[in-house]
């Protein structure tokens, strides 16, 4: 095959304790899925329906250097726990989803919180405010096999020491094999995807200079630093 130019990259993330890479196929969210972050933003907790968003496979980043991104004066952190699909499935249901689990990580969030509010009023797509370059910095993938399955246990977020977020994974209002059983009936599944499944009440905005790390029980930490603009 002869291309025009230079294929871009796979996108991939260190298996922990490993040697091996976890290839990434697509990257959904999750919006709205804790109560107290859901109330903080200045609406009501509602189940129905899930809210599902997506960003770019290579906005995803392992490096823990974060430039400020462009366009924003409201550039905001959200602590999540990111769920890694290792089997392809669709319409999967609830109580079959932990074969299709590879593992677990801790991710980033990241958000251009000014473009997110409006370009909702305008009821146009979050893309802008979500889907940026740099707007999914991960840990490590760790297995399941390593870590178990995961559907509780403290979340955190500290930003240059301080503590921001605080919460336990169990306060979702959608849980893992929930989300996963849906988004299943919206898209194919496939090994190489990621679901960032929201994050608890607590967010706000970080500048150049500022440290953040990000925790999850049984997951470890993992450490950003906001640097200048690109
Ligand atoms: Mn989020």
């Amino acid at each position: 095959m002869k291309y025009v130019f230079e294929p871009p990259g796979l996108t991939s993330i260190p298996v922990a304790n490993s040697a091996q890479e976890f290839p990434v196929h697509r990257v959904y969210c999750v919006g709205k899925n804790y109560a107290e972050h859901v109330r903080e933003m200045g609406l009501d907790p509602k189940r129905d329906p899930p809210c599902f968003f997506m960003k770019p496979a290579d906005a995803i980043v392992t490096t823990g250097q974060i430039p400020y991104p462009p366009g924003t004066s409201n550039y905001h952190y959200e602590a999540e726990l990111v769920i890694a699909i290792g089997k392809q499935g669709s319409n999967i249901l609830a109580e079959d989803v932990m074969s299709y689990i590879y593992g677990y990580a801790v991710g980033f969030d990241m958000t251009r919180r000014d473009l997110q509010i409006s370009s909702g009023k305008l009821g146009y797509p979050w893309e802008t405010g979500k889907g940026f370059d740099y707007s999914a910095p991960v840990s490590s993938v760790y297995p399941l096999s390593d870590v178990g399955r995961i559907d509780s246990g403290r979340i955190a977020l500290t930003v240059n020491g301080e503590p921001r977020q605080d919460s336990d994974i169990s306060d979702m209002i959608w849980k893992n094999h929930e989300i996963i059983s849906e988004l299943s009936r919206l898209y194919i599944l496939q090994p190489g995807d990621l679901i960032f499944t929201g994050t608890p009440a607590g967010v706000g905005a970080v500048v150049p200079g500022d440290k953040l790390v990000a925790s999850i029980e049984k997951l470890g930490e993992v450490a950003i630093e906001i640097v200048e603009p690109l």
